[in-house]
């Protein structure tokens, strides 16, 4: 199969599900092309993708110059505060914040404000990134000295071989946190999305309210 017809086939895919899901909502499937060439994210494209997302600042910066201007461009690796300049003028959605350093950093470089996810840690397994769920409205509440940050959800990504019950267990988890959030009504942090799912656990995701789903290894395996 090709990438494009593999691509279509994504998008139908995530179109019954969030049609079927309860309540129904509406998910954006976004693209992650970081190991593959533009070639490669060109046939997704032409599938009628517009969201992408890479890790890294150099990956984005070099498929955002040889794509079209209708791309929405996703940040979903963990920034380094050096970089920040580099790239904040030029993503959409930054999903990985969960430092205040890198709050501060967004401040000073962004031109105008930028959405950024909160990534919250679900599973509590000892990992690298991501805040701890009973941390996250402190780590919110703290972000109002940083106007150009604004915080339209929470990101969070599971560790590998979790199954399927507790995928329905962690996404609903992330979800609970991104509602009480929400009810704090602060008005730099909207918080009314979720950007959660993989190419192993999306269509779970889904069912539990994604609104941002990464997906990157189905597209082209
Ligand atoms: C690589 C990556 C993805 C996509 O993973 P796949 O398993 O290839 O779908 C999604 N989110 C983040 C943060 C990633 O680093």
């Amino acid at each position: 199969m090709t990438i494009k017809s593999r691509a279509k086939q994504l998008i139908e895919t995530v179109h019954t599900l969030t049609a079927s899901a309860c309540p129904p909502h509406e998910t954006t499937l976004i693209c992650v092309s970081k190991y593959h060439s533009v070639e490669e994210a060109k046939e997704v494209y032409q599938a009628g993708v517009r969201h992408f997302a890479e890790n890294y600042v150099q990956g984005l910066l070099e498929k955002k110059e040889a794509m079209a201007d209708d791309i929405v461009w996703h940040l979903i690796g963990p920034l380094q505060s050096r970089k920040v300049k580099d790239i904040i003028n030029h993503i959409d959605y930054f999903h990985a914040l969960d430092r205040l350093k890198i709050a501060k950093e967004i401040n000073k470089r962004a031109d105008q404000p930028i959405a950024c996810f909160v990534e919250v840690n679900v599973s509590g397994e000892e990992s690298k990134h991501g805040i701890k769920e009973e941390e996250v409205i402190d780590f919110i509440k703290s972000l109002t000295d940083y106007p150009k940050v604004k915080v339209v959800g929470l990101m969070t990504m599971l560790p590998q071989g979790v199954d399927v019950s507790e995928q329905h267990r962690l996404f609903g988890q992330l979800r609970k946190c991104r509602d009480q959030v929400a009810e704090e009504h602060l008005p730099w942090a909207p918080c009314t999305h979720l950007s959660m799912g993989m190419s192993g656990d999306y269509q779970i995701a889904i069912e539990e309210g994604a609104s941002f789903v990464r997906v990157g290894s189905a597209f082209f395996q």
